[in-house]
């Protein structure tokens, strides 16, 4: 099979030294979390404890409401302080469960099958829905709706995304090397369940000892996956641009991987999988990516989901004094943070500290009409006009204009000699379309 690569794209400074070759290390358990009850893409959760509940490792604390939602859990033994609203990464307050730890991990386990192999596709998905599982590689789509494909689009492919293309993020290169069996287990786990015939694990070049450790280790297990290395460019690890490296298919515009007979998982989702199907635990924590230049010990933790930020970075030597940036995520899709008591959360990869801002040093000049945005953008977009059309509030305009289509991957604004907050603008136009859509679908 020949690899293609998709067309455009950039190639941001890799700057993976801070973390990669750094062993994930555990960090002691925080002596309170806040556990936002909206983690994902879909309806909030309801919460089902109340101030003073005792609670235990893995219990539900917040119920999905509909089938775009996934449940959230404690992830700590603990009593509820609390339940109001906290900032989250954006500014937006958020329904959050404050809860203290009381002392060491008392579970509570999912019921789970006893052998996953024999297992139905539906009892599976019952399990991976509630553990609350969403996509962890930053987009938190709710994964038991991924993995229930329509009947009328049946999937013949799986592809495992071990991409991690932006720039400084080495949690999923990490667990590819430590946890290599688990996540193989949750790709079969996932494989069976969507009954899919084929199996690809996308890797990027980048990433030697990560294809030759999954690579041996696919052998050894004799599983039926192949291991595709791929172009080092940005932003390969984009559901579409994958599917465009290995399967040389196009998902039509507007559409989804389900309509070209696709499904991509994430490797920390596969992970996520194995713990909750073989294991019976849900998702309460994750590898994050403590980077940067202005960190005084960047390294890769396992934390547990709604931890507070400060804490994390106080684990990782706390922060030079020269630091002027925190972003959650890597450069090119992350949020800069205004306040570093916000809460860790499932889709939360990495923290990037620098002593040099990421985003843009300087002023927005005048568009030049220089076109650079449009020769990157890996979905053939206009960037220029669609972040002019929200800027002039001209929404129709940037809905014709496919607006809705951006991936947010961030190659406009890396490329702007400018420097116009392209994405912020389309982001803007994209809320407000989504937003009139639903209007005018009630
Ligand atoms: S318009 Fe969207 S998809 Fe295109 S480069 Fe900019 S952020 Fe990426
Ligand atoms: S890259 Fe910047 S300056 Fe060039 S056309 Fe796009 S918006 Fe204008």
């Amino acid at each position: 099979m020949r690899h293609q690569s998709f067309r455009h794209g950039v190639h941001p400074k890799e700057e993976k030294s801070y973390t990669q070759s750094k062993s994930i290390e555990s960090i002691p358990l925080p002596d309170e979390v806040f556990i936002p009850l909206q983690q994902h893409i879909g309806r909030a959760c309801t919460a089902i404890v109340n101030k003073k509940d005792e609670v235990k490792t893995g219990q539900v604390i917040g119920k999905a409401s509909g089938f775009i939602s996934s449940p959230v859990h404690s992830s700590v033994t603990g009593i509820v302080k609390e339940i109001g609203l906290n900032m989250n990464h954006l500014g937006v307050r958020i329904p959050t469960v404050r809860i203290q730890r009381t002392g060491d991990d008392d579970w509570q386990y999912l019921t789970i099958p006893d052998n996953w192999q024999l297992a139905s596709s539906e009892e599976l998905n019952r399990v991976v829905f509630e553990a609350g599982i969403v996509g962890m590689g930053g987009a938190a789509f709710p994964s038991h709706v991924k993995l229930s494909p329509l009947l009328e689009k049946p999937v013949d492919s799986f592809i495992l995304n071990g991409c991690e293309c932006e720039p400084y993020l080495t949690c999923d290169h990490r667990i590819m090397l430590e946890q290599t069996d688990k996540i193989l287990t949750g790709m079969a786990i996932i494989m069976k369940m969507l009954a899919a015939k084929q199996g690809f694990i996308g890797i990027e070049k980048n990433k030697p000892d990560a294809i030759k450790k999954m690579r041996e280790q696919v052998k050894a297990g004799d599983y039926p996956f192949k291991v595709v290395p791929l172009k080092v460019k940005y932003p390969q690890g984009a559901e579409k641009m994958l599917i465009k490296a290995i399967l040389n298919r196009k998902v039509p515009t507007g559409g989804l991987p389900g309509d070209v007979g696709v499904i991509v998982h994430n490797v920390g989702t596969a992970l996520a999988v194995t713990e909750a199907v073989v294991e019976g635990k849900p998702l309460i924590k994750r590898v994050v990516s403590m980077t940067g230049d202005a960190l005084h010990s960047p390294k890769n933790v396992e934390i547990r989901i709604g931890s507070p930020l400060n804490y994390i970075i106080k684990h990782c030597g706390g922060l030079k004094e020269e630091a002027t940036s925190i972003i959650l995520g890597g450069p090119m899709m992350g949020v800069s943070l205004f306040d570093l008591s916000i809460p860790i959360v499932k889709a939360s990869s990495g923290v990037l500290c620098t002593r040099h801002p990421q985003k843009s040093s300087q002023e927005p000049g005048p568009c030049i009409r220089c076109n650079s945005c449009v020769s990157a953008c890996p979905m053939f977009l206009l960037p220029n006009r669609l972040a002019r059309f929200s800027e002039k509030e001209f929404y129709e305009e940037s809905d014709r204009f496919g607006i809705l289509n951006c991936i947010e991957c961030g190659c406009c604004v890396y490329v702007c000699p400018s420097k116009i907050p392209l994405l912020q603008w389309i982001r803007v136009g994209k809320f407000i379309v989504n937003e009139n859509k639903k209007l005018a679908a009630s």
